[in-house]
């Protein structure tokens, strides 16, 4: 499984359509200070479910949304939609059989997100269920973004047993066990 490209539409300083291509096992993204380098990253996260602002960098979830610059208005909604190869079938027991996964979660000013599965409709609950035990999630240590080995070090037992449940692979039963004990 791998990701081969993300679509930014209106996210941040991304106010234009652009595609960010992943065609190689290493890419690199280089650029000057604000140039929007952490704002790729903040993207994955961000269609991945993250719902704190502040992981975000920001104080509110329209925060995320293209607010201007000098000669360019406000835009009224963000959009990212990540695009894996999956022809080995590691991403979503169900949905195994597809051979290209499209993730996209759509914000608009209202605070209101929206999420397609392969363009179609579908929950918040759904996407994460897609990622869990894979290694991958809005908080997942596929990202390793500043300052968080630290955390990692510093971690109390309950965070970094989370963490290395998730490693393991275990977290998905884990949930689906709570699901059935609270119905
Ligand atoms: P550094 O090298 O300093 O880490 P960077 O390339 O990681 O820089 P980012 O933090 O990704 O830079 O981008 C910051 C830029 O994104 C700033 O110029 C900021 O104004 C812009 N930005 C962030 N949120 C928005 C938004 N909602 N609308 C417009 N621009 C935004
Ligand atoms: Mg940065």
């Amino acid at each position: 499984m791998r990701l081969t490209s993300i679509k930014l539409v209106g996210f941040k300083s991304f106010v234009d359509p652009v595609t960010v291509p992943f065609d190689t096992d290493m890419t690199a993204i280089v650029g000057p200070n604000g140039c929007g380098k952490s704002n790729v990253i903040d993207a994955v996260r961000w269609v991945m479910g993250e719902s704190s602002a502040k992981y975000l960098r920001g104080e509110s979830m329209a925060d995320v949304i293209f607010n201007g610059s000098t000669g360019r208005k406000p835009v009224g909604q963000a959009s990212i939609e990540l695009i894996f190869d999956n022809r080995e079938g590691k991403l979503g027991g169900a949905w195994a059989q597809y051979a290209e996964i499209a993730v996209r979660r759509l914000v608009t000013r209202d605070g209101q997100s929206q999420y397609f599965f392969n363009g179609q409709k579908c929950r918040r609950r759904d996407i994460a269920d897609l990622f869990l035990g894979t290694g991958l999630g809005p908080r997942s240590y596929a990202i390793i973004g500043q300052g968080m080995i630290s955390r990692l070090v510093e971690a109390r037992p309950e965070e970094l047993r989370a963490t290395l449940e998730e490693a393991a692979g275990i977290s998905r039963y884990k949930e689906r066990r709570r699901e059935t004990e609270n119905r």
